[in-house]
């Protein structure tokens, strides 16, 4: 079967991989729109080299992820995964066409070129390597969407692989960019949208009133001395940067003039979790803390009320053992021995909880995802290649 692989050089395939990352880059699905257009390629793509693949849709039907398997129906394969999705390019200042990939020494520019439509060419297009190879163990591709507005599709995603297919595949890949280094631990990530209400009045009233803003500024104390608290006391875990979880407010908005008790005021906070620490109950401590303010408020202004809802479902960490065998069998493929964990979320930790043996692992560098100017070192793509080429050579 070696043969048969050495006729695909990695610097060829890197080719391949750069066209169909062209192609990709210039569908401009952005979280939270219909992806329709990419996944159309995508398993057009399939289509082409006869691979029947699955989806899983939204509610709507308006997005959807594709898994297929290549190779045989046997038990412990491989997943590789990625998202179809990208951020917005906004206010952001491109010297490029950010739909474009345009190609400059020795990087390509592009939205999503890192982060993470990279990773899915080289995927694609080691496809007709993998048929070719004689696999003894499957790999399955698992391409998500709107995973950059709070991983909203990546456990489904992973559950589905679980319930598709008799056999039972061990290890997933989240081809995040890490510089194809091996990621083994993720915080949680949760936000949570507060609305506080009463009623409009004149401002030389407040001291029988109930401002929104006064009540909101107490919330967002609460939440910054929660977050003093677990510094000193909580947990700690020092592959993490920093080594806590943290509580962060990014959104405050209320009041209309100088002399209106405001109505209404609203706060966005988001809560990234180590995985030793209890989302849950962070977030249950803060709603317990609106009861109790709403129940003190109330006594002044009856409709005073403070609404909590979360943006998205909690997004659970990744916490894979250093020592887990998939840690050994990644290394494998990029031969660095370098482990990290990141702040960042991402649906590593979804495929964990639905029983794989989940890391993160992916061609180019954070450092340039979600930034103008997004780019992936066309060094970075034939690792990336090689990579996925490694993986075909061990499973043959
Ligand atoms: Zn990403």
């Amino acid at each position: 079967m070696q043969s048969t692989i050495n006729h695909y050089p990695t610097k060829k395939k890197s080719l391949l991989a750069q066209e169909i990352l062209a192609k990709l880059i210039a569908f401009p699905v952005l979280g939270g729109q219909s992806n329709d257009s990419i996944a159309d390629w995508i398993e057009n793509y399939l289509t082409e080299y006869d691979i029947p693949f699955h989806n899983v849709y939204n509610a709507e039907r308006t997005k959807r992820c594709i898994h297929c398997r290549i190779g045989p129906a046997v038990d412990n394969g491989v997943v590789l995964s990625g998202h179809t999705d990208v951020v917005p390019v906004e206010g952001q200042d491109w010297q490029t066409d950010p739909f474009k990939m345009v190609e400059k020494a020795g990087k390509l520019y592009g939205r999503g070129t890192c982060d993470m439509k990279g990773f899915i060419a080289c995927c694609l297009a080691c496809l007709p390597e993998m048929m070719a190879a004689d696999l003894k163990k499957p790999i399955y591709f698992a391409f998500s969407y709107d995973e950059e507005i709070g991983c909203w599709s990546g456990h489904a995603l992973a559950k589905s692989i679980m319930d598709t297919y008799e056999e039972t595949p061990r290890f997933a890949i989240i081809g995040e960019p890490s510089e194809m280094e091996v990621i083994t631990g993720q915080k949680g990530m949760g936000t949570l949208e507060v609305v506080l209400a009463s009623r409009g009045a004149h401002s030389s009233k407040i001291y029988t009133e109930a401002s929104t803003i006064y009540e909101a500024a107490k919330l967002v104390n609460w939440l910054e001395n929660k977050m003093e608290e677990l510094i000193l006391n909580g947990e700690k875990d020092t592959r993490f940067t920093p080594p806590h979880s943290t509580l962060h407010v990014g959104k405050f908005h209320g009041g209309i003039a100088h002399n209106i008790v405001a109505d209404k005021c609203t706060i966005v906070w988001d809560l990234r979790t180590l995985p030793k620490d209890n989302a849950i109950a962070i977030m249950g401590e803060f709603k317990d803390y609106c009861a109790e303010r709403v129940a003190i408020m109330r006594k002044k202004v009856p409709e005073f009320n403070i609404t909590s809802k979360e943006w998205f479902p909690f997004v659970v960490p990744l916490d894979t053992p250093d020592d887990a065998p998939v840690v050994k069998f990644v290394q494998q493929l990029t031969d660095s021995t370098i482990i990290n964990a990141v702040s960042y979320a991402s649906e590593a930790g979804q495929f964990a909880a639905e029983g794989f043996e989940a890391v993160i692992c992916g061609p180019g560098s954070i450092e340039q995802a979600h930034r103008a100017n997004e780019f992936i070192e066309m060094e970075q793509l034939e690792k990336g290649v090689l990579f996925v080429q490694k993986l075909i050579t061990k499973l043959s």
